[in-house]
């Protein structure tokens, strides 16, 4: 490598302020951001300088899109340029209604089409019930998708198609199949990744970093594994928009009596009403509708502040 020459490169990893580049020609260097904030996210194009045994990141490329993490207060971002959000779900453990739509949400606020695996499909009757449950987010037209990594080979086919050429970012509650999914697409790629974050922690071992992977030698499909399925970030989202990222609530928006109805009291209500209405093929749940009002009040309790 050339000494002052920043070279394009593409963020693999991240650790606190260490970064894992992979240069076009397919080398791996550690990278650590220009000054104090960590500002690259794992999918980051960028640009580096070599200076001495390490890298700078000196620039970051224009985003398609970003994603968001959060802790208590503080919103972070975590991955950027997606195609696509895959959250496995599986027959058991038992999901939350309300992750799965936080993690829809945040996947369409940033124009992001989610896949929606469901797992365990050998679990024959949790599975039945899960599969019955997820009913509501089909007819709002997600795509779900069966799964029973246990038996690898026509998962493994299903899922390769639906992975090929893109760049996935992979969510799920713990338990759900993860670990199997990533060890069933690229055999051996955990192990790699634990020898090296305990390289980049100092020895400290940690799971809450977001690795990039790719599926193939062609390095045209991508995975992105990143811990913890509670932490989205929908901070950043403004209440007034929240009904326009769940597609059942959006089409009955336009029937409000009043332009910027929360649709929560307000008389003329169109969410509202078909809240209440029990025929209609486009009824909206009960259980989605508090979910909308209870992400509602957070997010407008978080403008506060
Ligand atoms: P993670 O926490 O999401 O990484 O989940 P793991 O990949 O560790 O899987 C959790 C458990 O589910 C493990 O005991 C797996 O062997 C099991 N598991 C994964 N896929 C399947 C499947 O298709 N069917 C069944 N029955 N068990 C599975
Ligand atoms: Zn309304």
């Amino acid at each position: 490598m050339t000494l002052n020459l920043r070279a394009p490169g593409l963020i693999v990893a991240n650790y606190g302020r260490h970064f894992l580049v992979e240069t076009d020609q397919g080398e791996r260097l550690i990278c650590h951001s220009r000054g104090k904030k960590s500002q690259g996210v794992v999918g980051d194009r960028v640009l580096w300088l070599a200076s001495q045994d390490e890298g700078t990141i000196e620039k970051i490329e224009p985003r398609r899109n970003l994603f968001y993490r959060q802790d208590d207060v503080r919103t972070k971002t975590f991955a950027a340029n997606l195609d696509q959000v895959l959250i496995l779900l599986a027959a058991e453990p038992e999901f939350s209604s309300g992750q799965l739509s936080r993690a829809l949400i945040a996947a369409e606020e940033q124009h992001i089409t989610p896949l929606i695996a469901l797992n365990k499909s050998d679990l024959t009757v949790p599975f039945a019930r899960a599969w019955e449950w997820l009913l509501p987010y089909r007819n709002m037209g997600y795509d779900v998708i069966p799964l029973s990594l246990k038996d690898e080979a026509p998962s493994r086919q299903t899922l390769t198609q639906r992975l090929a050429g893109k760049t996935t970012l992979v969510l799920g509650p713990s338990g759900a199949g993860k670990s199997t999914l990533i060890n069933c697409l690229i055999p051996g790629a955990l192990v790699q990744t634990g020898v090296l974050s305990q390289a980049l922690n100092s020895g400290k071992h940690t799971t809450t970093s977001t690795t990039w992977y790719w599926v193939d030698v062609e390095k045209t499909t991508a995975l992105i594994d990143s811990p913890g399925f509670q932490e989205f970030g929908l901070n950043h989202i403004d209440p007034a928009q929240l009904a326009a990222y769940m597609p059942d609530l959006k089409p009955h928006v336009k029937n409000c009596k009043f332009y910027n109805c929360s649709h929560l009291h307000e008389p003329g209500c169109g969410v509202i009403s078909a809240v209440k209405s029990s025929d209609s093929a486009d009824e909206i749940s009960v259980n989605r509708y508090k979910i909308y009002s209870d992400l509602y009040a957070e997010l407008k309790g978080m403008r506060r502040y």
